[in-house]
């Protein structure tokens, strides 16, 4: 079969949920993916900000492929060592105190989004609470995490969605403030927003929604999906800024190809939110996903996987920046770390098709912003590529 019969397979086959582009990929290996006809590509797109370690890491592929014959799954109706390792190394990483592992990201808003209406419900003695979410966010495309999820284009088919969420803008405290009232049970945001355009919070919105929360008794849940698992600099964004969450979410890196997310909470929400019968999953958590979460963090941990992306990100910048000044359609760069958008008047769908041709793969973020979320293990030699290749093309 040729690529285009590949192609055709799977289009006849698949539900018509994304438009691909039309790469057939075979395999990966260090930075780099290979497609079927042989073609190498440098990959600053990391399968969405999930690769952390590249492709066909061998210490990564040999713990999962001892665990695999071990045991695989087993149900949460019985515990199992790897998830417990897993759970104490993200403990400790986000100095929360509770998690719950699940399948996906999407998974783990539901989750946290629950546990926050839990918290408030037995708190209050009832039920009838109200979320805080922001314009242009994205948190995932199940119904309770695409309630929160602020964009009419994703939310309007599937209407009505969850009752009682309103929408504040991002970074505009005051707009956070005029929709608090006695139902409000949390307040949800990305700490640097990702498909929305790549928008980091700024220090005063978080601080300040931080203190509206303790004042009162609001939870704070941070979604980092996208930004969290070292990206920024810091394992998680939020630790950038001197607050903490009371419920936090996880995903994409979390498990560098596994699907698997999770969220967390602080003991003194755990007190008070799921217990017995409130939550569960089949597969979440299992020995499986489990030795692949421990080995990411152990692995991010022994290499101070932060340090490195604090090394390489202000180099992946200073170029970005340097494209900036040179190219009059690119009018901005932002992000934070190894999670960076640079903003273009020309139509970016259409320059990260170009960069295939290239040997470049680069997704988009919004309507107008190129996304760099390259594996964290990048060095600047990798960058100096990404640019000769983006530049060929632009
Ligand atoms: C990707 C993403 C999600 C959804 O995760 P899935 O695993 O695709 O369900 C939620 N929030 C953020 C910030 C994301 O980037």
């Amino acid at each position: 079969m040729n690529k285009q019969d590949y192609i055709d397979g799977a289009e006849s086959a698949l539900l018509h949920t994304y438009n691909r582009f039309p790469l057939v990929i075979d395999h990966g290996d260090g930075v780099y993916l290979y497609d079927t006809d042989g073609k190498e590509y440098l990959d600053f797109a990391a399968g969405i900000a999930v690769q952390a370690f590249g492709y066909n890491n061998k210490e990564y592929n040999d713990a999962l492929k001892a665990q695999i014959d071990k045991v695989m799954h087993t149900s949460n109706l019985y515990y199992n060592v790897p998830i417990m390792n897993a759970a104490k190394r993200v403990l400790n990483a986000s100095q929360m105190n509770r998690v719950f592992f699940t399948n996906s990201g999407t998974e783990a808003i539901e989750g946290a989004i629950k546990a926050a209406k839990k918290y408030a419900y037995t708190r209050d003695g009832h039920a009838g609470h109200e979320i805080i979410a922001m314009n242009h966010s994205f948190h995932g495309r199940s119904i309770g995490a695409l309630s929160v999820t602020g964009n009419k284009h994703y939310q309007e088919p599937f209407e009505p969605l969850l009752p009682g969420v309103k929408f504040a803008d991002f970074n505009d405290l005051d707009s956070v403030k005029a929709l608090i009232n006695d139902k409000t049970c949390a307040i949800i945001f990305e700490t640097v927003q990702g498909e929305g355009g790549i928008y980091p919070a700024t220090e005063a919105f978080i601080k300040g929604v931080r203190a509206l929360c303790d004042e009162h008794d609001i939870l704070l849940i941070l979604d980092e999906i996208q930004c969290g698992m070292g990206r920024t600099g810091e394992m998680f964004a939020w630790q950038h800024y001197g607050v903490k969450p009371d419920i936090m979410t996880s995903a994409k890196a979390l498990g560098c190809g596994v699907p698997v997310g999770a969220f967390l909470m602080t003991e003194r929400v755990a007190e008070k939110s799921l217990a017995p019968g409130d939550h569960g999953t089949t597969y979440g958590g299992n020995p499986f996903v489990g030795a692949a979460v421990d080995k990411v963090l152990e692995m991010m941990e022994r290499d101070h996987i932060t340090e490195h992306v604090k090394k390489v990100a202000p180099y992946l910048e200073k170029k970005l920046d340097e494209l900036v000044a040179k190219y009059d359609f690119l009018t901005e760069r932002r992000g934070m770390g190894l999670m960076q958008g640079v903003v273009c008047e020309k139509p970016v769908g259409q320059i990260a098709a170009k960069a295939l041709e290239a040997g470049l793969i680069v997704i988009t973020a919004g309507s107008n912003v190129l996304r760099f979320v390259p594996p964290l293990i990048i060095e600047e030699k990798d960058v100096d590529e990404m640019i000769s290749r983006l530049e060929s093309i632009l």
